[in-house]
């Protein structure tokens, strides 16, 4: 970890280049790498010496944003993917089998609760989910001997719940479990979660990170931290079979273990990394993400104070509105902002809502969050429509919530759209 700042590690970290090479991060684009001798590629294949084999498993542009994101996020590695939910899927597999459980928060993304509920659960890991208003006790009572972690999301999305690090980090451990932490909304911008005590941290890169809506993809972060030596994962601390007995808390410590296992056996396996172009487009949007979070939250912060003002909105849930249940996780774990993203509720219900996006005009409605361009979407109706009525109650979604992604265009423009667009709706 460098010891920079963050804004300074946005722009520097990752690429270093030496002298009279280019200055900008140079994306190679080749599958292949060359090599002088056999041997030299038979150690590598061992995972004896460092460096590239094939770009499923690695690639030096790629390798050099997962270094400015693990950076960024204070961790000992990161491992890129194709997307966010390819993340959550590599992050969750490598420390479970079939027969295992973990332990997720209710309220999360909703392609994370098919992948969990439906998905996972296919493959035989079970999840047991914690909802809103269970006691300590009943969180205790989901745990048994094979669960393997507890996973949730810094502020969730669209429930714009914010993870009670002091509550749930402490439970896991006692259990002996990792805290896996989802923290895309909140970006390290806002939240450093292996500061809070989790151990692995996964993002949609798709949001915030990326900021312009251009490419899809995902990243795992080690927190280096955890002790997996406990007895519950023999697979990072015996051999494995499928890597001539490579026994990866042995040979890469514990602190690089689980990333190490997440590249070389479920990338290897899997097949699902970031291309060397996508992550070159992914580090143009690193190098703003500290000036672009900052003034989404700024931006959001107010049109949330515009909204919970107008008589035509009957709710607005924005973590850091005084009055919202959130207020004081906010105000604790979220460095003085709490992203773009705004659910509120038009007088009028399901259609008053339906009325008010289709009245905007600088806001466009798009299956998409946290990107420089202000946004709208109605999740029941689009990217929850597969959740039943239980599910989306307790992911926090109500018919009429509309989710509002604030872009970082003039606050003023922003408000004056929603203004006439809310008039419209009560027409
Ligand atoms: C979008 C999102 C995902 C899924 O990421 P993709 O890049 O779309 O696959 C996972 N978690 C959260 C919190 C998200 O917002």
């Amino acid at each position: 970890m460098s010891k920079y700042s963050i804004e300074t590690k946005c722009i520097q970290s990752g690429y270093k280049p030496g002298n009279g090479e280019p200055r900008t991060l140079p994306v190679n684009i080749s599958t292949t790498y060359k090599y002088d001798s056999s041997e030299h590629l038979g150690k590598l294949f061992d995972l004896k010496v460092d460096g590239h084999m094939y770009t499923r498993i690695s690639n030096p542009t790629v390798a050099c944003v997962e270094d400015k994101i693990a950076d960024l996020e204070g961790g000992t590695g990161a491992l890129l993917t194709s997307s966010g939910q390819a993340a959550n899927l590599i992050a969750i597999l490598n420390i479970t089998s079939a027969g295992d459980n973990i332990v997720s928060m209710s309220s999360i993304y909703g392609g994370t609760v098919n992948l969990f509920a439906v998905t996972l659960k296919k493959m035989g890991i079970e999840t047991r989910f914690v909802t809103e208003n269970m006691t300590d006790d009943e969180v205790d009572a989901l745990f048994d001997d094979r669960t393997r972690l507890v996973f949730g999301e810094t502020i969730a999305n669209p429930a714009l719940t914010v993870f009670d690090f002091d509550r749930y980090v402490p439970i896991a451990h006692k259990h002996g479990v990792p805290v896996m932490i989802d923290n895309t909304f909140a970006t390290p911008i806002l939240c450093k979660p292996f500061e809070l005590g989790a151990d692995i941290v996964i993002h949609s890169t798709t949001k915030y990170m990326d900021g312009h809506a251009t490419v899809v993809g995902g990243v795992i972060v080690d927190g280096g931290r955890f002790n997996w030596d406990n007895g519950k994962y023999p697979e990072l601390t015996t051999p494995d079979t499928s890597y001539h007995g490579v026994v990866y808390t042995r040979d890469f410590g514990c602190d690089k273990a689980y990333i190490t296992k997440a590249r070389v056996q479920l990338m290897r396996d899997f097949g699902v990394p970031l291309s060397p172009m996508s992550s070159f487009i992914l580090n143009l949007g690193l190098e703003t993400l500290a000036l672009r979070v900052e003034r989404h939250s700024e931006n959001a912060m107010k049109v949330a104070d515009y909204l919970s003002k107008s008589d035509k909105v009957s709710w607005v849930s924005y973590p850091l509105l005084e009055n919202n249940k959130e207020y004081e996780k906010a105000k604790k774990y979220l460095n003085g902002g709490a992203s773009g993203v705004i659910s509120f509720g038009v007088k009028g219900g399901r259609d008053a809502a339906v009325k008010f996006m289709d009245s905007l005009k600088l806001a466009a409605i798009v299956v998409h969050v946290a990107d420089a361009r202000t946004s709208v979407l109605h999740p029941a109706s689009t990217t929850h429509r597969q959740l039943t009525d239980e599910q989306l109650v307790n992911a926090g979604i109500t018919p009429d919530l509309v989710r509002l992604s604030v872009g970082i265009e003039n606050v003023n423009d922003i408000i004056a759209d929603i203004e006439q667009a809310l008039t419209e709706s009560q027409k």
